[in-house]
């Protein structure tokens, strides 16, 4: 792997060729070098490692992932966290992954290209054209580096405000259209076990943005005649066609009229969905459906109305897919996990009224799944 070493306390890079299969197992050496089991979380001495697949830039879909590994504020344990589509556009650097050590002075902002890398100090904006937290920086940068991101069909990866104050910060990263806009659906978290707060309380690391014209890193991904081989040997049809009947349920699901996590799980689980912070699991069955039947009144449907119904208003997550599993509702995109968890399961049955919780923590770079199971009903009272 071409892996790019950034000391963000001195300032110096190098990039080097690091002999490991992919971000995982680069991460788990160099933190075996590093020896991080004996340091803190945050000591600046303990590695974050921000890498995607030797898969990119071919055929496969799917494949372009980018990969946190990190020793989690969280729980104390090395972490690993990933994030959909954001490698389509950081593989273009031709950098595979990188390797955050050191702690800026100010927080730090790291531009990579084919030319090379550039680390500047800038002051996250988290209130800006109208936007907030992670979506007013995003776009903040884009306007501050508009030519860099114009000229490498640049992405970044940024840290919200919640990552500079807690320990459950994500890595958020929103695509931008060719204008400059935030590009819908494709808002991608890498969130569980904290790597944004790994990110800027270890490093004072506030975003990495990344692009250029580097593509796909072996020949053979390019090959979609191997491709179908491979997969015809084991599954008995093409690829595409295999990757089509496997995501019915992310794309299209004629069977339930509906699709998307969220759309298929509450049809799919009804009476066993988890609700009341597990409390359910005490409820007889009756009171369970009951329960059941007005969420898919006042939380499921208006969803599936808009979003299946009236208007087919599925994205990607900024790899050309064609499952478009990003189901958005009113520019919101919705999953299952982030909105049970800041619905149902902290009680709110209103789908309104969710989206403006989970609108609230994902601006702020956190992880909704967690923000729900663990903080739901403090942030609750805040809207
Ligand atoms: S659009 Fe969805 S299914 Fe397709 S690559 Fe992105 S995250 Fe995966």
């Amino acid at each position: 792997m071409r892996v790019a070493f950034i000391d963000l306390g001195s300032g110096k890079y190098e990039v080097r060729e690091i002999d490991a299969q992919g971000p995982v197992s680069l991460g788990l050496k160099v933190h075996e070098e590093a020896q991080s089991w004996r340091l803190d979380p945050y000591d600046p001495a303990s590695p974050l490692v921000i890498g995607m697949g030797q898969f990119v830039g071919g055929r496969l879909i799917g494949v372009h992932r980018l990969v946190a590994v990190f020793r989690s504020p969280m729980t104390g344990n090395l972490h690993s966290s990933a994030m959909g589509g954001a490698a389509y556009k950081f593989m273009g650097a031709g950098i595979d992954a990188y390797v955050v050590t050191g702690k800026a002075p100010r927080p730090a902002v790291v531009l990579a290209s084919q030319e090379g890398i550039t680390i500047e100090h800038v002051e996250p904006t988290y209130s800006y054209g109208g936007l907030k937290g992670v979506y007013a920086f995003t776009k903040y940068l884009y306007d501050r580096y508009r030519d860099f991101f114009t000229k490498n069909n640049a992405r970044a990866v940024v840290v919200g405000p919640g990552a500079w104050s807690t320990y459950n910060g994500a890595l958020a990263s929103i695509d931008l259209t060719p204008k400059g806009e935030l590009a819908k659906g494709a808002e991608d978290f890498a969130a569980r076990g904290g790597p944004g707060s790994a990110a800027a309380r270890g490093h004072n690391l506030a975003a990495i943005i990344a692009g250029g014209k580097a593509r796909a890193r072996h020949p053979e991904v390019l090959d979609i005649h191997r491709i179908d081989e491979v997969i015809k040997a084991k599954l008995k049809k093409p690829y595409l066609e295999t990757l089509n009947e496997k995501t019915v349920k992310y794309r299209f699901d004629p069977s339930m009229g509906t699709g998307g996590t969220f759309g298929v799980n509450y049809q799919h689980y009804r009476d066993l969905l988890p609700l009341f912070g597990y409390k359910s699991i005490y409820m007889d069955r009756e009171e369970r459906i009951r329960h059941v039947d007005a969420i898919l009144r006042l939380f499921w449907k208006p969803f599936n109305e808009l979003v299946f119904e009236k208007a087919r208003s599925w994205y990607n997550c900024g790899e050309p897919c064609p499952v478009t599993c990003k189901k958005v509702w009113n520019g919101k995109k919705v999953d299952y996990e982030p909105f049970h968890a800041m619905g149902p399961f902290i009680g709110v049955y209103t789908f309104e009224d969710s989206v403006k919780l989970v609108d609230e923590v994902d601006a702020d770079g956190l992880d909704a799944i967690e923000a729900g199971t663990r903080r739901g009903l403090a942030l609750r009272r805040r809207v």
